[in-house]
């Protein structure tokens, strides 16, 4: 498709083979600075990302603490739909704790890894190769005692030797493992180095694809590849991604499940995987962990960030107006941001701007629309069009003015 060609729709599109959707929000992202969330808290987005269509949801790490504990077994209880994950190490207690946590789910799934590079082995774990290996072999044969579905990951397989790392799977599936997960732990990762690694681990390891073992693939963004990074294990025959909403995760994140979902739908013609991912419900997904967390999504974040859709300069403004598509490759409606039905600016009063908040959802009490209106006069000074996900912004604590700039 050129740029200048008119939109396809769905159906002309090639369906290719499914990719599943692993959110991880609740663990990787949760377990990072500013994240924490209250039993509550979880239970609210595991309802939320659970509708947005995840084909698994890992709902924490049931040994880090009573509270995980319970807040994954209150989700495997509730929440229907995906498959609820509790994460272990290749340690007994562990692997009881998970069990017991995803024992209400219809279907739940044990996630137990073991870092495998030397360095991990030497400075972390201080055990050699072989009892790696060893471990690894009793642990996830444990793990299938309790659950048919069980995932392994090698932490840090990106910096494996790569025969030890082909060993380490084979003893893995051997074990019963039904999921493979290789991630890049630390982010290091470019995009070919990736692919090939989950290359080699096929070609060498028949069995994979002969018996329907899952490839899967874990990325962070130290590196800002994080998204990059999954879709070339994608492309190198990795069918399940696992994902955070705004790319929450250790250190800079992990691959933004919103990122994903919006490049597999925007570029089907190249990328023709289906998915289970409801589109729409990217962009209140996104608010609502903004809503349980300390932080949102940066405003220039692909997909769900303020900016996202805001075309602010003149040319761009006119362009848009003839016809969306001259700088829209997706429309904002299309991933769940509110119309925008009228277009607000720095001499709209404070009767327009209810009405839009009430549209929106949120009633105002007149000390705090006098508070907001003040906040939006100055908006509106700095920035010609007011989008809704702005007017959503003014209404977080302030703590500078200059900010929203
Ligand atoms: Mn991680």
């Amino acid at each position: 498709m050129s740029l200048t060609d008119p939109p396809v729709t769905q159906q002309d599109q090639p369906q290719g083979p499914r990719v599943l959707f692993f959110d991880t929000t609740l663990r990787d992202g949760e377990q990072s600075p500013g994240c924490t969330m209250h039993a509550a808290e979880k239970l609210r987005m595991a309802h939320q990302i659970a509708s947005l269509g995840v084909d698994i949801l890992e709902a924490g790490f049931a040994i880090a603490s009573e509270g995980d504990r319970d807040s994954i077994r209150t989700i495997a209880r509730e929440v229907r739909g995906p498959i609820i994950a509790s994460l272990a190490r290749c340690k007994r207690e562990d692997i009881e704790a998970a069990a017991h946590s995803i024992e209400p789910a219809p279907r739940g799934r044990i996630h137990t890894f073991l870092s495998t590079s030397d360095l991990h082995l030497a400075a972390k774990l201080q055990i050699t190769r072989e009892q790696a290996l060893d471990q690894i072999a009793e642990m996830v044969a444990l793990a299938r005692t309790y659950a048919e579905d069980v995932e392994f990951s090698p932490e840090d397989a990106t910096r494996t030797d790569r025969d030890f790392l082909i060993k380490v799977c084979e003893v893995a599936i051997e074990a019963g493992a039904t999921t493979l997960n290789l991630p890049d732990t630390v982010g290091y990762c470019i995009p070919q180095d990736y692919a090939q690694m989950f290359l080699d681990v096929r070609a060498r390891i028949p069995r994979i694809d002969a018996e329907g073992i899952v490839l899967s693939a874990h990325c962070h963004d130290d590196l800002g590849l994080a998204v990059a990074n999954t879709l070339a294990a994608i492309e190198a025959g990795v069918r399940l991604a696992e994902c955070a909403i705004n790319g929450i995760g250790e250190r800079a994140g992990n691959a933004s499940l919103e990122e994903l979902a919006a490049i597999f739908t925007t570029r089907r013609d190249k990328l023709p995987y289906s998915h289970n991912i409801v589109m729409s419900k990217l962009y209140p997904t996104s608010q609502m962990l903004a809503e349980c967390i300390t932080f949102g999504a940066a405003p220039n974040k692909a997909i769900v960030g303020a900016n996202a859709f805001a075309h602010a300069a003149g040319i761009h403004q006119h362009g848009v107006m003839v016809n969306p598509l001259t700088y829209e490759i997706m429309t904002p409606e299309s991933v769940g941001v509110a119309h925008n039905s009228l277009v607000l600016g720095k001499h709209s009063g404070r009767r327009a701007l209810e009405q839009r908040y009430v549209e929106l959802g949120q009633t105002l009490t007149r000390p705090e629309l006098d508070t907001i209106y003040h906040r939006f006069t100055e908006l509106a000074d700095r920035k010609k069009t007011i989008y809704d996900q702005d007017l959503l912004t003014l209404l977080k604590p302030q703590p500078k003015v200059s900010a929203l700039a």
